[in-house]
């Protein structure tokens, strides 16, 4: 497993946002101490970045003219995005080459769309361009490999990363989130080769577990060379923003049961904003170094 990580993403900040670099400092802090490998992260260029998004959408984030409640213009952004753009790309590259990678970087990315904010989203949710959908996009193109599944675990819908793979006979997209009442306010129901699987209430780990089972189930069945894995940690029980009543040890058998897929994996960090983020991240790598 390599962890790829710039601490250039801790740089910047918006005062009394839960997107914090405190969130990337606290896991980073601990997966050094447990003697994870480090690699360098490098920024992506634009033609990747136009690879899912349009032209207009990366000139208003590299303009830092536009506005939104959750997603600010904070100097150099555009600059920060693109490291986390690259950070996915090199955790694909790395995975392809027999290695398990995770992208330890910050902002998140699966509610940006094509064009930015997704259809029905009323904000950005935190992201600027779609890390892991770039980098599965550039997996595709490079012809090294013809179907991706992309497991997103994080709360929330994945709602930018199914709208950029819709209908994309290549890639399965699974997204387990809250749903009602929450951001994005998408994925109440599956959508040709975007599987849906919407939670209404908080449930208990065996729940989830269940669930996660059948949606691996359909990854076998499509049978992909390569699985992606938007892992956001907000599903944790104590999470302040949103919160589905996993407990920290949940996280082991998620990653254990998703390498028991035996396939090339790479995981792209998305949300998590509580104190256990930390340990549900160590839980969950050591569970797929496990499996
Ligand atoms: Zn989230």
């Amino acid at each position: 497993m390599r962890i790829v990580f710039s601490e250039r993403c801790l740089e910047y900040f918006e005062p009394g946002h839960p997107e914090s670099p405190e969130r990337i400092l606290n896991i980073y802090v601990l997966l050094k101490k447990e003697g994870f490998k480090f690699i360098e992260a490098e920024p992506c260029c634009e033609e990747d970045l136009l690879m899912v998004h349009s032209e207009e959408h990366v000139k208003r984030i590299k303009s830092g003219e536009f506005y939104d409640p959750d997603t600010p213009s904070i100097p150099g952004i555009y600059d920060y995005a693109r490291l986390a753009v690259g950070a996915a790309i090199k955790s694909m590259e790395i995975s392809l080459e027999g290695e398990k990678a995770f992208s330890l970087m910050r902002p998140p990315g699966h509610h940006a769309g094509v064009n930015g904010r997704a259809l029905g989203a009323p904000t950005l949710g935190f992201c600027y361009f779609n890390n892991i959908a770039v980098a599965c996009r550039k997996a595709l193109r490079n012809g090294e490999i013809n179907k991706i599944a992309i497991l997103d675990i994080d709360c929330h819908h994945g709602n930018g990363t199914q709208e950029i793979f819709f209908r994309d006979p290549q890639v399965l997209f699974i997204s387990l989130h809250r749903y009602g009442g929450i951001y994005p306010g998408t994925g109440e129901r599956s959508l040709e080769n975007c599987l849906n699987y919407p939670f209404l209430h908080p449930v208990s780990d065996e729940e989830y577990i269940r669930v996660l089972g059948f949606a691996l189930g359909e990854i076998e069945k499509f049978n992909p060379e390569l699985i992606a894995i938007s892992a956001g940690f907000d599903a944790h029980k104590c999470d302040p923003v949103c919160g589905l009543g996993l407990s920290a040890k949940s996280y082991a058998v998620i990653g254990r049961m998703i390498s028991k897929l035996n396939r090339k994996v790479f995981i792209v960090l998305e949300g998590g904003y509580g104190g256990e983020v930390p340990q549900c991240v160590l839980n969950f790598l050591k569970g797929l170094e496990e499996g």
